[in-house]
């Protein structure tokens, strides 16, 4: 069974090629590009909004991933959370959704705050439907340091480290990350679909 990737987001297929040994598609190559509607309450509905949504349209033969992530701080009540992707409005880019952030941090007059990302991972298959999440913790900063990773990296410190994640090499974030906890549960599904 072929493992399709359900993103569009280039940097999400980046880490999950570096991390999987499985060879996944990114859905981009065998549908055409089309919008989903994410209109869950959590990362887990998210996730599995996405997965489903693009299972239905390839089928049975396929094993469907799909991350739903994002950061929050509970500074802001727990913002961006779920609508970290849309924080500077529907067609936000991520530089926009990250200055909105370091202005929101500004203005509750502090340079650093904790934060934490959290990730779910939803797989759907013929043989039914699997969410798993990771978190990974640290503190958000009021300057955007470092050009490596994507999204809030270059204002995210990992709980134990001194730079950002757009500072620090990619193979750290890849061992520690949301991504990366949440992958580690999903890997002995996946298999064990594959091996049906
Ligand atoms: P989604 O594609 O709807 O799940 O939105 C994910 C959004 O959360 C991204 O656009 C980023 O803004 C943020 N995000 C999720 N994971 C990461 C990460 O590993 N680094 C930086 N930003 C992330």
């Amino acid at each position: 069974m072929k493992i399709v990737l359900a993103t569009g987001n280039k940097g999400k297929l980046r880490e999950f090629q570096q991390m999987c040994k499985e060879e996944v598609t990114p859905f981009s190559e065998l549908l055409e590009l089309f919008d989903i509607i994410e209109d869950g309450d959590t990362f887990a509905q998210n996730a599995l909004i996405k997965a489903r949504t693009i299972y239905e349209r390839l089928g049975e033969e396929f094993v469907v991933i799909a991350d739903d992530s994002g950061l929050s701080l509970p500074l802001l009540g727990g913002a961006p959370g779920i609508y970290s992707a849309r924080y500077a409005g529907e067609q936000a880019s991520d530089t926009e959704n990250l200055q909105k952030l370091i202005e929101a941090i500004k203005e509750k007059g502090v340079h650093s705050t904790p934060a934490y990302y959290t990730a779910a991972i939803a797989i759907v298959s013929k043989y039914g439907e699997f969410v798993v999440h990771g978190w990974m913790h640290g503190d958000v900063v009021d300057e955007a340091r470092g050009e490596k990773g994507f999204g809030y990296d270059p204002i995210f410190i990992p709980n134990g480290c001194t730079q950002t994640l757009g500072e620090l090499d990619d193979t750290v974030k890849s061992t520690i990350s949301h991504r990366a906890q949440a992958l580690a549960l999903a890997k002995p599904i996946i298999k064990m679909l594959q091996s049906k």
